[in-house]
């Protein structure tokens, strides 16, 4: 009988392009001399399931195109792709099916929609997470059987999910890396497809797993930014609470070679003990679905949890202890009044958030909010999954035209740089001091207010270019200079300790400020 010892395969694992949006952060990958922000997570997931004697190599068609001697080289290319990269996965394909390739295509977008992507030409689909399915599919691929799709009956537990293989990445390419503690979310957000994909009981990796992935970035010598990418980081309190207990001493330990940056719950606002033991392990940014600043619009969108606190103070409350908010508002939602592209400006002003993810509302695949709009026959088209672009793919319940234009004329509003350099700011002169600088505070002596100079020695090469390019365009004779230089000399005198923060933030906006023309350029196009 064949095993996955006997027979060796060589597999071409590739991830399909990313269009630009606001997560592509393109300026700042430039500035810091990377190619692209995130690494294919669920791809390195994949090949760690793989078996260990087969050969696998790994392209990001993000940082370049794959060479006709990698083509030539593959006999099975797997492709995993989220509903944003439909496009790249389709030409991917057909590429791979032009050279008479096995492939094989799993991720959310095969998940959501398997008969476009069997449609498109896969041999074998993926639906589902791959940790149980993989087995499966590893036989079949030895069988030489096709046109299967691969699914398991249940949620795989996530102890069982390998460290992800970062040795196949291109070093230094991409300017941050992921890992991921947990799946799923408790809430029932009526547009979020979360919970079809992952469910509403998060399931969770144990510390000791969270730590060797970590300890695995860093033999592969990665340091810098780390995105932790679950669906709610904080979905269950008390997993959140004995990660971080357990990060702690692990950082501290090996000199905190890692920030990170994750996505939660509104709610993070309310309980002040865990926002400090996030900053206690070096979180400095959180991405918060705040979706509308409309209570009767959250209702219906079964957002609860944004209900129950006011949206203001919570959003405050991470800022001051130490986490600059990345807040996330969508147009386009059930129930949205006129004006409300207006509320949501103010609501930002208010709450002194520089960064805002601007969403248009897309209906998605076999969430609550496209059965519903399918039984209404407002459906119009499968959604692109870019939610930058300003396109809706169903009716909305007010005039199309006005949303759009609503949310353009909210780009152009929050994306001015004067405005956007006067929130960042306010933001950070309300921010409580950084930790160290706390602890100086209280010795003889005072502030240090070359904390901006030294950073974590891993950080530095891609901070100095970083700031030499931000320097550089905002020089003194630039339209938005004199503002920039005004501000950053005044946080240095009145919060030295979060004068890097600030300038983080300012380095961030500026892939933010072209957004402006190019959202104006598919609205019109
Ligand atoms: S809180 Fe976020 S992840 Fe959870 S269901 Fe709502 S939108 Fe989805």
């Amino acid at each position: 009988m064949k095993t996955a010892a006997t027979v060796k395969k060589r597999v071409l694992l590739a991830a399909p392009e990313i269009p630009l949006s606001f997560w592509s952060f393109r300026e700042t990958n430039r500035m810091m001399g990377a190619k692209t922000l995130l690494p294919p997570l669920g791809l390195i997931t994949v090949a760690a399931l793989l078996p260990r004697e087969w050969e696998l190599r790994l392209v990001d068609v993000n940082i370049r195109p794959i060479r006709e001697s990698e083509w030539d080289w593959a006999e099975i290319v797997m492709l995993s792709a989220m509903l944003v990269q439909q496009r790249g996965m389709r030409a991917l394909i057909s590429e791979a099916k032009r050279r008479g390739k096995v492939v094989v295509a799993g991720g959310p977008y095969p998940s959501s929609v398997p008969g476009e992507v069997l449609a498109a030409g896969c041999d074998f689909l993926v639906q589902g997470e791959a940790e149980l399915a993989m087995p499966q599919l590893v036989t079949a691929l030895l069988e030489g059987s096709r046109g299967q799709v691969i699914a398991s009956a249940e949620r795989p537990p996530l102890n069982v999910s390998p460290v992800p293989r970062y040795d196949l990445l291109e070093r230094g390419a991409y300017g941050c890396v992921s890992l991921q503690t947990s799946r799923g979310c408790p809430f029932d957000c009526e547009f979020c497809d979360v919970i079809h994909l992952y469910g509403r009981a998060p399931r969770y990796k144990s510390p000791e797993q969270f730590l060797a992935e970590l300890a695995a970035l860093q033999a592969w010598g990665w340091r810098g930014d780390v995105f932790v990418a679950d669906d709610n980081f904080i979905g269950h309190k008390g997993h959140a609470r004995a990660l971080l207990e357990a990060m702690i001493p692990w950082m501290e330990a090996q000199g905190k070679p890692f920030s990170f940056i994750t996505q939660a719950s509104v709610n993070l606002g309310q309980d002040k003990e865990m926002i400090d033991l996030m900053t206690a392990a070096n979180f400095g940014f959180v991405f918060l679905g705040v979706e509308s600043p409309d209570e009767d619009v959250l209702k219906q969108a079964h957002k609860r949890q944004n209900l129950r606190d006011p949206l203001v103070e919570s959003l405050r409350a991470i800022n001051r202890n130490g986490i600059t908010a990345i807040a996330s508002f969508v147009l386009g939602l059930d129930g949205e009044r006129s004006g409300a592209g207006r509320r949501i400006a103010a609501l930002v002003e208010t709450a002194g958030i520089p960064l805002v993810a601007l969403n248009i509302l897309q209906s998605l695949p076999n969430t609550a909010l496209w059965e519903r709009l399918r039984r209404e026959g407002r459906l119009r088209e499968l959604a692109s999954g870019d939610t930058t672009g300003p396109r809706l793919n169903f009716v909305p319940s007010r005039p199309e035209a006005e949303v759009i234009d609503e949310y353009l004329a909210l780009w152009d509003e929050l994306y001015a740089p004067r405005r956007f350099y006067e929130r960042a700011h306010r933001n950070v002169l309300e921010m409580r001091p950084t930790r160290r600088a706390l602890g100086q505070a209280l010795a003889p002596g005072g502030v240090d207010r070359a904390a901006w100079l030294k950073v974590p020695s891993g950080h530095r090469r891609g901070y100095w270019a970083t700031l030499w390019r931000l320097f550089w365009r905002r020089a003194i004779f630039s339209r938005d200079g004199v503002v920039f230089w005004r501000l950053t000399w005044d946080v240095f005198r009145r919060n030295p300790s979060r004068l890097r923060r600030f300038l983080i933030i300012c380095a961030l906006g500026e892939n933010l400020f072209p957004l402006r023309s190019l959202v104006r350029r598919q609205a019109a196009g």
